[in-house]
């Protein structure tokens, strides 16, 4: 079977499940979307983050980009893709979570820790992923001895740290998490194991869901 044929089977049974049956969810989604979570993922193709949490449409309010990363505020021009989504997600939609979801072997903080792989020029990858610098620095430091594995996988969980130091530079998101409206999270998704863990703010420390 073809990819496509397979990918418009699954468009059938999306229809079948989530249109018609008994209780047709996009009937009601269909007036407006209310999701109180807003997810900041990777795009790499297994860390969907629908999958991962069990959510249904209109559950997530999603951005994926290259390593899961949140730029700081900037004024001026420019695309800003990300910027534009927390802008309607938390000023438009009053979302009350923002989880930022990265994930092991992620290929974008692999090119940050050891360059862009052979075969691609990295025109666009390289300035992107250059968001988490500050993140490759202080694993670097903090564990001189590190092998490439131990280095990549401590750099995914501080890019996460720095995306969530990211967003509160957003004035509406500061404004929103010093009223108490607006909580950030982060979450690190291990694909061989499975396992899902949980960033401590006051720890500073990642820890496994039970
Ligand atoms: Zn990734």
């Amino acid at each position: 079977m073809s990819k496509i044929k397979q990918l418009l089977d699954g468009y059938r049974r999306f229809h079948e499940n989530y249109f018609v049956g008994d209780q047709p969810l996009f009937g009601v989604l269909s007036q407006r979307q209310t999701p109180s979570t807003m997810v900041i993922a990777c795009s790499d193709s297994r860390v969907d983050p629908a999958i991962v949490m069990d959510a249904k449409p209109g559950d997530l309010f999603v951005v994926r980009n290259v390593a899961n990363l949140v730029p700081p505020y900037e004024k001026g021009g420019g695309y800003h893709g990300v910027s534009a989504a927390l802008e309607f997600g938390v000023c438009g939609l009053n979302v009350e979570n923002i989880i930022v979801m990265g994930h092991r072997q992620c290929g974008g903080i692999k090119a940050l820790a050891e360059g862009v792989p052979e075969g691609i020029d990295g025109e666009f990858i390289k300035p992107w992923v250059s968001i988490a610098h500050r993140a490759h620095v202080r694993v670097v430091k903090e564990y001189p001895k590190a092998l490439p594995e131990e280095l990549a996988c401590a750099c995914e969980l501080a890019g996460i740290v720095v995306s969530l130091e990211n967003l509160a530079t957003f004035p509406f998101i500061k404004n929103r998490l010093d009223k108490g409206e607006l909580t950030l999270h982060g979450w690190y998704f291990d694909i061989e194991s499975g396992a899902m863990s949980v960033f401590n703010a006051e720890t500073r420390l990642f820890e496994k869901l039970a």
